[in-house]
């Protein structure tokens, strides 16, 4: 089997569902989100992060490189990924942790005794698993069904992070396993979800939809972005779309920040967002209001 590839598992995670959590981030996502603060997750396989920050020039990586796929470009080191075989030597002797690899594949008896690890704090706060990414539900479903179903028999708690750009027939298969779907909604104009996030809107609301018929327990959660979709009418939209087509019972405003933005250089990327902004905490009770006000009393702002 093909096997996905793991950015990170994140102990005690407080911010992806109910209860003290263990998150594994998967790597891959259809979406190139203008604003994502996480391009390490958009790629399907195992990605070179270097920082010229840390880096200080010591060169050791050059002399150690087996394929000669590092040259040096103004003192500092610079990779050539097409001759790179990441064997990672330059990875384990360079002093100052200036390089790295990103993406480990496991298979589900290595996650599965990761997640068990953490089972006392589940147990203790009403926590689980969330499986999230960059985007899980677009991962080998032969890999993430039978995963579940491990958690499932265990008596975790699962939840589903989700952008919702996936095949309905994934989102089916799992959903008699999972707790809650913390599915994100951007925008309901497809041109601006075009423009902003590089794939049409359809198959996203098309699920959401879906799903919800099927009995599955949803929680919206809304990327607040400045510059892309803050504005009333944006969350109007959203509002009417979810009254339309969704049994919801909450939903988290998250207001957009630029801190991933350094990854961006790490990876050898441009951001493209430097015109996005963060909205500010009075603008989003503004909003949380107007969710409240058109009967969606289970709001919140952050989560
Ligand atoms: S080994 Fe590390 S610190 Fe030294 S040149 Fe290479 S990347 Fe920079
Ligand atoms: S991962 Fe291996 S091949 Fe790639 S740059 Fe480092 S030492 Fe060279």
């Amino acid at each position: 089997m093909n096997l996905p590839h793991i950015i990170n598992i994140q102990k005690y995670s407080l911010h992806d569902g109910d209860g003290i959590r263990t998150t594994v981030f998967f790597k891959g996502c259809h979406l190139t989100c203008i604003w994502c603060h996480n391009p390490e997750s958009q790629s399907f396989t195992k990605e070179f992060m270097f920082s010229k920050e840390k880096c200080k020039s010591c060169l050791s990586c050059i002399k150690r490189c087996p394929s000669k796929a590092i040259a040096t470009t103004h003192g500092k080191p610079c990779t050539n990924t097409k001759l790179c075989t990441q064997c990672e030597t330059c990875i384990d002797f360079c002093p100052y942790n200036a390089r790295e690899f990103i993406g480990e594949q496991k298979n589900i008896d290595e996650l599965f005794k990761e997640i068990e690890k953490d089972r006392i704090f589940y147990d203790q706060s009403y926590g689980g698993v969330t499986l999230s990414g960059g985007e899980v539900m677009a991962q080998n479903i032969e890999f993430i069904l039978p995963l579940v179903q491990k958690l499932k028999n265990r008596g975790y708690n699962i939840a589903i992070d989700t952008c919702g750009f996936a095949p309905l027939n994934n989102y089916l298969k799992i959903l008699p396993y999972i707790d809650t779907f913390l599915y994100d909604i951007k925008l309901i104009d497809n041109q601006k979800h075009l423009k902003y996030m590089g794939k049409s809107n359809e198959l996203i609301l098309d699920n959401l939809k879906k799903i919800s018929d099927e009995g599955a327990n949803i929680n919206i959660r809304i990327p607040v972005i400045g510059g892309v979709n803050e504005d009333i009418k944006s969350m109007l939209d959203i509002i009417d779309f979810l009254k339309e087509n969704i049994k919801t019972f909450k939903i988290n405003l998250l207001p957009y920040h630029n801190l991933g933005t350094s990854k961006y250089d790490k990876l050898n990327l441009k951001y493209q967002g430097d015109f996005l902004t963060t909205p500010t905490p009075d603008y989003m009770e503004i909003l949380k209001k107007l969710f409240i006000n058109n009967g969606f009393s289970n709001t919140i702002i952050g989560g």
